[in-house]
C-alpha cells in the first residue's frame, strides 16, 4: 500500500517530461519535494530562468508521505531551545515557523488551492507525571516567548492524558494536493519541471555550476539542493552531521465521528494523530514506530503497533492505507538552511528538518530565494548551514560514530553465520554465498533476489527492513529495493 496523499492524488498529477537536452538556466532546483517546489514558487515572479529536476515524480518522497501538520509546535522543544541556545534563538525559531505557517495559508488563499487545508489546535500530551512536569516547563517556556499556548487537562480526542500543551490555530493539509497545485502555477509562469531525471553530480564552473544527469547537463548560476538529504558529500560534510529516522503511518477508517485537533505524545516512542477528510467523513492518520534507518531491530510489527494504537481509541478501526518514510535529523537538532559551503557560493541546501519540514520547507525556501533575489531575510543566520557549533547531541554523535565503524569496517570483516538455506520465505538476510557476503531476499514464492549489500553512497553495510522489504543503510539512511535500485538519497546510484 502507498501513502494516502499519493494514492488519492494520482488523477491530479500532470505529465512532466524527462530532461533530454543540455540546458542553460539561472537557477537549477534539484528535487521536487516541498522545498524545491516552494522555492520555484517564490522565484516564479522574477525574471530568472528556473528549472526543477526531479529523480522520480513530483512530491512523491518525504513531503508526499508526511503527517502534514503545519505547526510551530515541534513536540516539546522551546524549553530545550531556551536552555541550550538562548531565549532570543528560541523566539526566532518560533517566529520563523509561525510566519511560514501563515505564508502557506496566504499562498493557499491567494492561489485558491483546494488542498483540504484546515485550522486546527495542536497538542503535545503527557502520559506520566514526569512527562507532565516537562509539559509544564514547556508551557512556561512558550509563554515567555509571547505565544498564547495553554495547559489543558483534557483534549477533544479520547486519548488518556494527565495534561497537554495546546498551540491554538495551527493547521493541516493534504501536502500533495498543495504541491501539485504549486507545480501547475509555476509551470504556467514558465518554470520547467523535468521528472524521472536523476542528478548525478554538481560541479563548479567558470559561470556557476554544471549539474549533470546520466545523459545531459544543466548550466546554472544558482543551484538549490532540495534533495532532502544532500546528494553531494564534499565540501559540505553533511553526512557527518545528520542521521535519518524512519516512521510508519496508517490511515484508518474508525467508523466513528472524529473530533478536531492534531496530537502527539511527549515521550519516546511518539505517536502522532490527525484526521483528514475522506468521502464525506474523516480518516484518522496515525504515525509512529520510529527507529533509526537501517537499525537492526525487530520491525515485523511496526504497522500492527499503529493499528493497535488506533483501536485503543476506536475499536472498529480498519486500516485503509499504510506507508513509511524517513527524515534527516541534525546532531544539534536545528535544520541546515542556506549556503551549502563557504567555498561554493550560490549553491544552497535545506535539510535536517527533524520531521517538522512541512513548515520548515517554507522557512527554507524563503531564506534561500531571498538570498538569490538579493532580499534581506531576518532568519538567514538562525539556521545557517555552514555553522560550526559544538555538537549538542553527544549521545547521538556517539551512536553515529559507532554505527559507522561497525557498518564500514567491523561488520564487513565478520563472516555471516547464515547460508542460503537459512533465508526463509519473505525474509531478507546477509549470507555467505560462494565465499562472498551477499544480501538475499526470498519472496513468498521462493524466488531469491541477490545484491551486494554495500551502500553506493559511502560503502556502509546495508541491513534488511522486514516491514518494507528494502535494504537500508544504517549510516546515512539510503534505501534500496530488493533489486538494489535506489529508493532514497543520499545514494545516487543503484547497487
Ligand atoms: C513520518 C514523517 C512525518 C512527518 N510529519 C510532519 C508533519 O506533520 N509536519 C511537518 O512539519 N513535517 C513533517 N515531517 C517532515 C517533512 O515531511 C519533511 O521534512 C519535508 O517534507 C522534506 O521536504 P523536502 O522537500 O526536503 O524532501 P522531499 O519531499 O523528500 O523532496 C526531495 C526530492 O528530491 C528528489 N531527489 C533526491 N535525490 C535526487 C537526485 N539525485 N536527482 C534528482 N532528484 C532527487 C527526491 O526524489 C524528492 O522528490 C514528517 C516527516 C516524516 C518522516
Amino acid at each position: 500500500m502507498c501513502s494516502y496523499w499519493i494514492e488519492t492524488t494520482k488523477n491530479l498529477e500532470k505529465e512532466y517530461k524527462h530532461l533530454s537536452d543540455d540546458i542553460d538556466v539561472d537557477v537549477c532546483i534539484i528535487g521536487a519535494g516541498l522545498v524545491g517546489i516552494t522555492s520555484a514558487y517564490y522565484l516564479s515572479d522574477s525574471k530568472l530562468k528556473v528549472a526543477i529536476v526531479e529523480r522520480d515524480s513530483v512530491c512523491s518522497h518525504v513531503s508526499g508521505k508526511s503527517t502534514a501538520k503545519i505547526t510551530s509546535q515541534h513536540n516539546l522543544f522551546y524549553d530545550y531551545l531556551i536552555n541550550s541556545y538562548s531565549h532570543d534563538f528560541a523566539k526566532k525559531y518560533l517566529d520563523a515557523n509561525e510566519e511560514a505557517a501563515q505564508r502557506i495559508k496566504d499562498i493557499i488563499d491567494k492561489e485558491k488551492i483546494d488542498c483540504d487545508f484546515s485550522v486546527q489546535d495542536s497538542y503535545v500530551y503527557a502520559y506520566s507525571s514526569e512527562e507532565l512536569f516537562d509539559i509544564e516547563k514547556e508551557v512556561s517556556a512558550v509563554k515567555s516567548l509571547d505565544f498564547p499556548c495553554e495547559f489543558v487537562k483534557e483534549m477533544p480526542m479520547p486519548i488518556k492524558t494527565l495534561g497537554a500543551i495546546k498551540f491554538p490555530n495551527q493547521a493541516q493539509f493534504n501536502p500533495r494536493k498543495y504541491a501539485l497545485a504549486l507545480c501547475d502555477i509555476v509551470t504556467k509562469k514558465g518554470i520547467e519541471i523535468y521528472t524521472n531525471t536523476v542528478v548525478t553530480d554538481v560541479e563548479s564552473s567558470d559561470s556557476g555550476y554544471i549539474v549533470s544527469t546520466a545523459n545531459n547537463s544543466i548550466k546554472a548560476k544558482y543551484v538549490i539542493l532540495a534533495t532532502h538529504y544532500p546528494i553531494i558529500n564534499f565540501p559540505g560534510f553533511y553526512f557527518l552531521k545528520m542521521y535519518q529516522s524512519m516512521s510508519y503511518a496508517i490511515a484508518v477508517d474508525t467508523k466513528c465521528d472524529l473530533p478536531e485537533g492534531m496530537y502527539i505524545n511527549s515521550s519516546i516512542p511518539t505517536y502522532s494523530f490527525r484526521t483528514t477528510p475522506y468521502k464525506g467523513k474523516k480518516l484518522l492518520i496515525v504515525v509512529g514506530a520510529d527507529h533509526k534507518t537501517g537499525e537492526k531491530i525487530d520491525l515485523e510489527n511496526a504497522y500492527k503497533i499503529l493499528e493497535k494504537k488506533a483501536k485503543e481509541l476506536y475499536p472498529q478501526s480498519e486500516v485503509l492505507y499504510k506507508w513509511c518514510t524517513e527524515d534527516c535529523i541534525s546532531l544539534d537538532k536545528i535544520p541546515y538552511i542556506g549556503d551549502f559551503s563557504s567555498i561554493m557560493p550560490n549553491l544552497y541546501v535545506a535539510t535536517g528538518f527533524k520531521k517538522w519540514g512541512i513548515t520548515f520547507s517554507n522557512v527554507a525556501s524563503k531564506i534561500i530565494t531571498d538570498k538569490i533575489l538579493g532580499n534581506k531575510n531576518k532568519y538567514e543566520n538562525t539556521f545557517e548551514a555552514t555553522r560550526l557549533e559544538p555538537i549538542k547531541n553527544r549521545d547521538e554523535l556517539g551512536n553515529m560514530v559507532k554505527e559507522s565503524i561497525y557498518s564500514l569496517v567491523i561488520n564487513k570483516l565478520k563472516d555471516s553465520p547464515d547460508t542460503l538455506d537459512d533465508v526463509g520465505m519473505d525474509e531478507g538476510k546477509i549470507i555467505e554465498y560462494e565465499n562472498e557476503k551477499v544480501g538475499v531476499y526470498r519472496d513468498t514464492n521462493g524466488k531469491c533476489y541477490f545484491i551486494k549489500p554495500v551502500c553506493a553512497h559511502l560503502g556502509c553495510e546495508l541491513s534488511f527492513n522486514n516491514v518494507e522489504k528494502t535494504w537500508d543503510c544504517p549510516c546515512h539512511g539510503s534505501r534500496y529495493d530488493i533489486n538494489g535500485n535506489v529508493l532514497s538519497e543520499p545514494a545516487i546510484h543503484n547497487i
